[in-house]
């Protein structure tokens, strides 16, 4: 059985305390041991901001992009490895275990080929200059500069690759050293693309470290130019949010927490239509992949009340058709919850919420000797207003289905009953229908994506997150934001308003010329 190590000070160490047990989430059995401790966290932010910090921000942009692209091909060469990794701690199928590295190896990329764009200057110019004065002499000019801090990253267990390349990409771009912490159940496949990224990713000393286990009292220790980039839920981001020393120091946090995502169908959508079809494969799909362990999963679907029955009977014969069971059978389509505690958070999640409405499929049910496994499950609501369906996210493989009139103004405010969300797909084909819904749901949401018969054949599914696009959302979903192309680096650097004379405050910080202005 394989025991986890932190790496941290140049060395890998093995904590002694508080030792936890990784499981096999099919069998059961134990497949790794992780304990805590053996640094010192105050030692350990230093050597990233007074070791890693220079050595990074001593490289321009370009340069950190080939960093960048060196860590996406050492995990790439080792796909299969993870993958097998992915399957044995986190129960993933072969599907969900390419969608977790293949994600984390394409952000990467994503944010090498940024870099080539970004220059040779060690900042990013912000907007167009302004004239502060009676005549141009007097200028403003706003930059962004690298902080010279040390970035910690939390991450959750769902996505133990893509969710820690994600937050990572940014901050090495930027030029921030970074502390990469990942969630514990699942911590296998981190741990083994943390030993990829000392071997083979050539990063300079001290730009990466990473803890396995508990990071201590490493909050405690964090300054004014530090971050802390944390993703998990909601309760556990609103405790770290809350640590004194971070508030005393205002240390920058950005919170990516739950979601209780919905999906929209909006009344002209006809049963045979192309939008009708994307809907509800895009809805089993969240419903199923990843054992519906994925932050952006559909959640609630609200259904014009005069269509539930039927689109109720064309989910569940959707998804009849996923086979459950060891994702290590590749006709498996969805494999167990990623651990006992969430097998027994789904479950009790469930029969919670099948007090307030009707199961159309699924429910809490043995359906394996062995292994934390839950049916795909439907639940009809009996009232669309009732707060028990916006106020919990059951992290597995649940869907509420919501009735409602078939307004656009009533379909919004019944998903924003759920406080903020990450992403709200609205499925329709009447622009000012879904005009209105938009208009009334995007304060709510980081992304809205609107399905339709125009872009049915090219889409991606909602619940994916594009690293040109930002991820996040307001409320419960955390009130932060990430990626987005060069949106993704700014919170690792400083915003700086500069004024003073155009000549020099342009020729130096204002937007590099272009090749048509230079010749
Ligand atoms: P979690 O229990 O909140 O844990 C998240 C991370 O916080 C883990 O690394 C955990 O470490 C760490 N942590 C817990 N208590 C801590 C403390 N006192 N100090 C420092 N770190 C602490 O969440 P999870 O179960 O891993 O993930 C599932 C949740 O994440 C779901 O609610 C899901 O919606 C959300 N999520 C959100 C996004 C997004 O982008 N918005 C993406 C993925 C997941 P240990 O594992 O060692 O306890």
């Amino acid at each position: 059985m394989q025991t986890l190590s932190s790496y941290v000070l140049g060395r890998w160490i093995q904590g002694q305390q508080n030792p936890a047990t990784l499981y096999n989430p099919t069998t059961e059995a134990p497949v790794a041991t992780v304990g805590s401790g053996g640094f010192d966290a105050k030692a350990v932010l230093a050597y990233g901001r007074d070791t890693g910090g220079p050595a990074l921000r001593a490289l321009s942009f370009a340069q950190r992009g080939k960093l960048l692209a060196s860590m996406s091909a050492a995990i790439h060469e080792k796909r299969d490895e993870l993958i097998g990794l992915a399957l044995e701690n986190g129960g993933n199928t072969r599907g969900d275990a390419k969608f977790d590295v293949d994600g984390a190896t394409g952000t990467l990329m994503f944010y090498a080929g940024l870099a080539e764009k970004l220059g040779n200057r060690p900042f990013l110019v912000d907007g167009d200059g302004i004239q502060l004065g009676r005549t141009a002499r007097f200028w403003g000019q706003h930059v962004h500069v690298t902080r010279p801090g040390v970035a910690v990253h939390v991450n959750a267990f769902n996505f133990p690759a893509w969710g820690m390349m994600e937050k990572m990409a940014c901050a090495i771009l930027a030029g921030m050293p970074v502390i990469e912490k990942p969630g514990t159940p699942t911590a296998l496949v981190a741990w083994r693309i943390a030993q990829l990224i000392v071997e083979k990713g050539g990063l300079p000393a001290g730009a990466y470290q990473f803890v396995a286990g508990s990071l201590g009292d490493m909050l405690d220790h964090m300054g004014p130019q530090d971050v802390l980039a944390f993703t998990g839920s909601s309760a556990t981001g609103a405790k770290l949010r809350g640590n004194a020393n971070l508030v005393k120091h205002n240390v920058r946090v950005n919170v990516e927490a739950d979601s209780l995502n919905a999906a929209v169908l909006a009344p002209d959508v006809d049963a045979s239509s192309d939008t009708y079809g994307l809907f509800l494969s895009n809805v089993a799909l969240d419903t199923t992949q990843k054992t519906g362990q994925k932050c952006t999963a559909v959640r609630r679907v609200l259904v014009p009340a005069t269509r539930v029955k039927d689109v109720v009977t064309d989910l569940v014969a959707q998804l009849s058709r996923t086979k459950v069971g060891d994702p290590s059978d590749n006709a498996v389509r969805m494999g167990p919850l990623a651990s006992k505690s969430q097998f027994d958070e789904v479950r009790a999640g469930i029969d919670r919420l099948a007090k307030h409405g009707t199961i159309a499929t699924g429910g809490t049910q043995k359906i394996a000797d062995k292994g934390y496994f839950v049916a795909p499950t439907v639940i009809v609501a009996k009232d669309a207003n009732d707060p028990a369906f916006h106020a919990e996210e059951v992290f597995g493989p649940c869907v509420v289905v919501l009735p409602y009139s078939g307004d656009a103004n009533e379909a919004a405010r019944i998903v924003n009953l759920g406080g903020g969300g990450l992403v709200c797909s609205v499925y329709g084909n009447d622009a000012e229908w879904t005009d209105a819904f938009v208009l009334t749901a995007a304060p709510w949401h980081g992304r809205i994506w609107v399905g339709s018969d125009k872009m049915a054949e090219q889409s991606l599914p909602p619940g994916m997150v594009l690293p040109m696009m930002i991820h996040g959302g307001p409320g419960r979903a955390g009130g932060g934001d990430e990626l987005g192309g060069e949106r993704g680096l700014h919170f690792y650097m400083q915003r700086t308003a500069l004024q003073g004379f155009k000549g020099t405050i342009e020729a130096s910080f204002g937007h590099a010329p272009t090749a048509s202005t230079t010749t």
